[in-house]
């Protein structure tokens, strides 16, 4: 067997041990999802959300890709965010990048990849916020991983600045914004000790917005701009 075989043999494989270990699994899963934790990682095959985190089914919704940027002009990340903020209610956020990230790794080379670039230019511009801490690292691999951190916290940070987050923070249960580091060469995943509230302060009085009031409460009352239509034909 080979590719998709492996792939089907392995599914009916995992549904048998799962029904064996709890006959309800699956019925409870279908009845909806409550999950505690977005989980906003690298696309890359190697930093997989639910292993490295001990999370199953149902506990932690999922966003990934190159580079676990929080982009935002990202219409999906930030479909992702709302609906995991405001609807689905998770109480942790996690930015989780990873040492020896391909992404970060081109985004400090000077080479072309094609379509890529225009995504590298987001971690470049971590790269650019940060250039005199970086150059001072006189080694590349440390040079690296020290970019990988500051770009996790640039991220953490770009949740921050968006409305959903701003809003969320405002509300009765605030969701908890984490930057984590997994090292792939052990396995372990290092908290870098973000703390959501100062990033809020840091950021308030550039980023912080507020919400359009709303006109008598109700924003279906609005019923067009305040002129009188008699003046306005100049009678
Ligand atoms: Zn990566």
């Amino acid at each position: 067997m080979s590719g998709i075989e492996d792939i089907l043999a392995n599914n009916r494989q995992w549904v048998a041990t799962k029904n064996a270990q709890d006959p309800e699994f699956f019925k409870r899963l279908a009845n909806g999802q409550q999950p505690r934790y977005l989980f906003i990682g690298c696309s890359d095959s190697r930093v997989p959300a639910s292993g490295i985190t001990g999370t199953g089914p149902g506990e932690m919704f999922v966003h990934r890709n190159i580079a676990n940027m929080v982009v935002h002009t990202d219409l999906n990340l930030l479909s992702v965010l709302q609906y995991a903020v405001e609807v689905l209610g998770v109480q942790d956020i996690l930015v989780v990048g990873h040492y020896g990230c391909g992404g970060v790794a081109a985004a400090a080379a000077n080479k072309q990849y094609g379509l890529i670039d225009n995504w590298l230019v987001n971690i470049r511009d971590v790269v650019r916020l940060h250039e005199i801490e970086l150059l001072r690292i006189k080694d590349e691999q440390q040079r690296l991983r020290r970019l990988v951190e500051l770009n996790v916290i640039e991220q953490v940070q770009n949740l921050a600045k968006t409305n959903i987050i701003q809003n969320a923070m405002r509300g009765d249960k605030p969701p908890r914004l984490h930057g984590l580091v997994y090292d792939i060469a052990d396995g372990v995943l290092k908290d870098l000790g973000i703390n959501s509230l100062d990033v809020a302060d840091e950021l308030e009085h550039i980023y912080a917005t507020e919400a359009p009031h709303e006109v008598d409460g109700d924003a279906n009352s609005y019923e067009g701009p305040n002129v009188d239509p008699a003046k306005e034909a100049g009678e």
